[in-house]
């Protein structure tokens, strides 16, 4: 998916400046942040949604899950976090590349 923004960023056609990285997916910080933290969890693979996630990817978005809350303790999120998929038009989804925001440092409310 040459196009694909995070997949630029993952092939490091776009610098950034990565929070974490295992062998499935990496996690850097939003460019626009709605938060005082707002990392995003980006699989490595070109998945373009949760519509498209298949069996084989349940270990992975487990992984990415487990993953939030080793970040939440890293950057002090004792309080509390949000993880958000948007999927399709409808939920909001921009970049059409499987990713879970990670949200926090500050009382967060509401589902949309
Ligand atoms: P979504 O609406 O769920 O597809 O969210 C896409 C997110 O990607 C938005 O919060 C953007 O601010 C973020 N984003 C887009 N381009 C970049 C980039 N180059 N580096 C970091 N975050 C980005
Ligand atoms: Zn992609």
């Amino acid at each position: 998916m040459p196009d694909c923004i995070f997949c630029k960023i993952i092939r490091k056609d776009i610098p950034t400046e990565l929070i974490y990285e295992s062998e499935g997916f990496i996690v850097i910080k939003d460019i626009s942040p709605q938060a005082p933290v707002h990392l995003l969890i980006i699989t490595k693979e070109h998945i373009p949604s949760v519509d498209e996630l298949a069996k084989r990817h349940q270990q992975l978005v487990g992984d990415m899950v487990l993953q939030a809350r080793e970040l939440a303790k890293i950057h002090s999120l004792q309080n509390g976090y949000k993880l958000v998929v948007n999927c399709g038009p409808d939920g909001g989804q921009v970049v059409p590349h499987l990713h879970i925001h990670m949200l926090g440092g500050k009382k967060l409310s509401g589902l949309t």
